[in-house]
């Protein structure tokens, strides 16, 4: 069926919920799911240009599929960006970046504070293959800048604000230290998702995204992207695809599609839920520490208002009190088992709350000193604030909280 096709200038929200391709035949309202590995071609001559990629045509679901290709028009849409490309997990998204950008000699540059299996997979198995990271500090630019090696940095990567800690980087800066080396600039825009951040406004090159979490908002499917320049994702990234296989299921694909229809509403509500937990937070029994980049007293609240459209996200942290690293830990403890309402796991962006010891789960394999590094200590307890409502989240906590003091 041919759309009457949607004017130029409509509003983000607008564009969550009808950016997509065609409808097909049949008119449905609600995008459908191609769950089809192949696609027939109707002669041998419109196949071998297909396959041979001068004539536009979908072949097979590893190259390309419709409703992976309406989850990708709709969230460059919603980044701001000329295209994107699915992955099957925010992992596969980073290794499909790395495979595309980089070779053996090259260079990168990466915050200290990005996620675990990032640090692992930059750090550790890029550099079996030749590939160097020298890792930094999340907020410090001068380090970032030191650390750049002319002509063979390629790549400088961040993520804000950083788990489980929220430091906030200014993206702006590191872009124009990339562009000033003739490097790309890549932001993880996980934790703010484009209802509160759009990397590219702030001259960033390329956003990662785990669609796991916000994006898809119930904790279901497992999706990853990567939002760029069409040149970039046609030429770069999409032959790594075809070759390595990191595609997009599509299904999974379905699902994060109609999951972007709701992200702004969603995204709204748990920024609302976290700002008002962590504030109350702060005047709790038992708590050292609340770290959340919507309180006046997180130490990069200023630049995240104005990168992540005055809103703090929905992760909020805090350490609870404890002499010692091992009181701090039996505390830490104590306060997430006494919970009966909020989820003990380690997975965010759902609509369920969920509450993690991130010492013993997401941090669990660093050395002590590694972690003292990052600032995670035994009494850290990382909130990701769901839709439940906050009167429910606060009596949970108190539970534990109240014992501490
Ligand atoms: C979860 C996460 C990832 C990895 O995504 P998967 O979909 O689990 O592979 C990458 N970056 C950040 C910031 C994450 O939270």
């Amino acid at each position: 069926m041919t759309d009457r096709p949607l004017p130029a200038g409509l509003h983000r929200d607008t564009l969550a919920v009808r950016t997509a391709l065609e409808r097909s035949q049949y008119g449905e309202n609600s995008e459908a799911l191609f769950l089809t590995s192949s696609f027939v071609q109707p002669d041998a001559a419109t196949s071998a240009r297909r396959f041979a990629g001068t004539e536009e045509g979908f072949t097979y679901t590893r190259t390309s599929n419709p409703t992976v290709a309406s989850f990708e028009q709709r969230l460059a849409a919603l980044e701001g960006t000329e295209a994107a490309i699915g992955a099957s997990s925010g992992m596969g998204a980073i290794l499909m970046m790395c495979m595309g950008l980089l070779k053996a000699g090259d260079h990168v540059v990466c915050s200290r504070s990005v996620f675990g299996s990032t640090l692992n997979l930059i750090g550790r198995e890029f550099a079996k293959f030749g590939v160097e990271t020298t890792f930094v500090s999340q907020t410090d630019v001068a380090e970032w800048q030191a650390a750049i090696v002319p002509g063979r940095t390629k790549l400088l990567f961040a993520e804000t604000p950083t788990n489980p800690l929220t430091d906030v980087c200014d993206i702006r800066a590191l872009a124009d230290l990339a562009h000033g080396a003739g490097a790309l600039l890549a932001v993880d825009n996980c934790f703010c998702s484009p209802a509160l951040q759009r990397p590219v406004e702030f001259g960033a090159d390329l956003v990662i995204h785990s669609g796991t979490k916000y994006l898809e908002g119930q904790g279901r499917v497992l999706a990853g992207a990567i939002c760029g320049s069409a040149k970039l994702v046609n030429e770069v990234f999409a032959p790594v695809v075809r070759t390595a296989g990191m595609a997009l299921s599509p299904f999974n694909a379905w699902v994060v599609l109609k999951g972007l229809e709701t992200l702004g509403i969603r995204m709204q509500a748990h920024c609302a839920g976290a700002l008002a937990l962590a504030q109350w937070l702060q005047a709790q029994p038992g708590i050292a520490r609340v770290y959340y980049p919507g309180l006046a007293s997180h130490a990069q609240h200023e630049l995240a208002m104005r990168q992540q459209s005055g809103l703090g996200g929905a992760v909020v942290s805090f350490d609870v009190v404890g002499d010692s690293p091992e009181t701090a830990r039996e505390n830490a403890f104590q306060v997430i088992d006494a919970t009966r309402v909020l989820s003990i796991t380690a997975n965010l962006g759902d609509t369920k709350t969920t509450i993690t010891h991130p010492a013993t789960t997401s941090h669990g394999r660093l050395s002590e000193a590694q972690r003292q590094a990052a600032g995670i200590g035994q009494g850290l307890i990382r909130v990701a604030v769901g839709l439940d409502h906050i009167d429910d989240i606060k009596a949970d906590l108190l539970r534990g909280l109240g014992t501490l003091a």
